[in-house]
């Protein structure tokens, strides 16, 4: 922790996505909020995402000089996102009164490895961010960037502002670390594809993580894991909405009643030629198997297929519903609760595997809909009635 960010008044660090910043208005209400939470006795550590669309028109802009840009040039490219969002925040907090000034991830201290595109943060050295709070400045932090130790300037992978928070609140010793975004929290599943889903006030962290890492937009999953590790308190907020609202993500395990339903629909299932093991996985793709799939006499490979070109010749498009709880995991009952909505509901399984709090399903692709509505209403609705009871 460092020494200048003690003092008086809780720190707070809060990370505002990319819509919440997409234009003047919305960067005008995103600074208002900031100083309320500077009025209510808060020190306040902004992360900013580039505006809107920015990450993507940048990296088009990138393909359409060169069909295969060095990853060196598209860090420093796309990492100019998010230096025009921190200075206009800043611009828009000082016409509020109140002292604000940006850095840029490297002047923050974020220290990462050598992997352009998805590098890693090694260490956080937030010193000059802790010397703006110890002045009474807000400090506004550009997200989803770093520097490696050799000074170049690397970038976290897509969505990386939610892991510059963490890290940030973690380096700081934050009180808490509020996610902001144009939606208010974490929900059951998501409502727009499960009608019946509601908003979760509470989610400990390790339901956060299983959710996150099985599809779940809301948080990144590489955030939520770092939060767990570091101890993190992690709070999932709306922009428009006061600080308080939104779902908190204390620490703890998943509960053991069915609290969540989430979908990964960026999979391919691929039949796995038989012969040896090492033979059949050496055809993969790198980085992209998730899971192995065996059936007496048959064997699949999952893969993660969203940062490949293309999937591979043969592979079926699939995708994973996944049930978070410790007793679906537990209880044979509820995993036959489980198989029968999906039998009733028409949709076959092709393969299920469960671990510590998630039991997942592999379905058809197309069938990822209707299947996260049989599940959450055969284990998530029932068990959320009872809680009310
Ligand atoms: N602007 C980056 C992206 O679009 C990082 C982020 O939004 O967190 O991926
Ligand atoms: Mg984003």
């Amino acid at each position: 922790m460092v020494e200048a960010a003690r003092g008086s008044g809780p720190v707070v660090v809060q990370k505002y996505g990319g819509s919440s910043v997409a234009d003047v208005e919305r960067l005008r209400a995103v600074a208002r909020r900031v100083v309320a939470s500077v009025q209510a006795g808060e020190r306040v550590v902004v992360v900013v995402s580039a505006m809107g669309n920015t990450t993507n028109e940048l990296l088009a802009l990138a393909r359409s000089v060169s069909p295969s840009p060095g990853r060196r040039e598209l860090d420093l490219l796309v990492s100019v996102g998010e230096r025009v969002s921190m200075t206009l925040l800043a611009m828009a907090i000082q016409d509020l009164g109140v002292d604000a000034v940006s850095f840029t991830g490297s002047q923050s201290g974020i220290i990462t490895d050598e992997r352009h595109v998805a590098a890693r943060v090694l260490e956080v050295r937030p010193h000059r961010v802790a010397a703006a709070l110890g002045e009474g400045k807000v400090a506004i932090v550009a997200g989803f960037q770093g520097v490696s130790r050799s000074g170049e300037v690397t970038t976290l992978g897509r969505g990386g502002s939610d892991t510059t928070a963490v890290v940030l609140a973690a380096a700081l010793g934050a009180e808490r670390c509020e996610i902001c975004s144009d939606v208010d929290g974490v929900w059951s599943a998501d409502p727009r594809v499960v009608p019946g889903a509601h908003k979760l006030d509470e989610l400990p962290l390790d339901a956060g993580v299983a959710l996150a890492q099985h599809g779940a937009q809301v948080l990144l999953a590489e955030a939520v894991e770092r939060a767990r590790e570091w101890g993190v308190r992690l709070h999932a907020a709306a922009t428009h909405l006061p600080p308080g609202s939104g779902t908190r993500l204390p620490p703890g395990p998943a509960p053991a009643a069915a609290l969540g339903v989430t979908a990964d629909v960026g999979l391919v299932a691929l039949e796995l030629p038989p012969g040896p093991w090492r033979a059949a996985l050496a055809g993969l793709p790198g980085g992209a198997l998730r899971q192995l799939l065996l059936h007496p006499g048959a064997r699949a490979a999952l893969l993660d297929v969203r940062n490949l070109s293309a999937p591979p010749a043969g592979a079926r498009p699939v995708a994973t519903v996944t049930v978070v709880g410790r007793m679906i995991v537990a209880e044979s009952d509820l995993q036959q609760v489980a198989l029968d909505a999906l039998d009733a509901a028409g949709l076959p399984v092709e393969a299920v595997y469960a671990a510590g709090e998630r039991w997942t399903a592999v379905v058809a692709r197309e069938h990822a809909a209707a299947a996260q509505r049989a599940l959450h209403a055969a284990l998530v609705e029932p068990a959320q009635a009872v809680e009310k009871s």
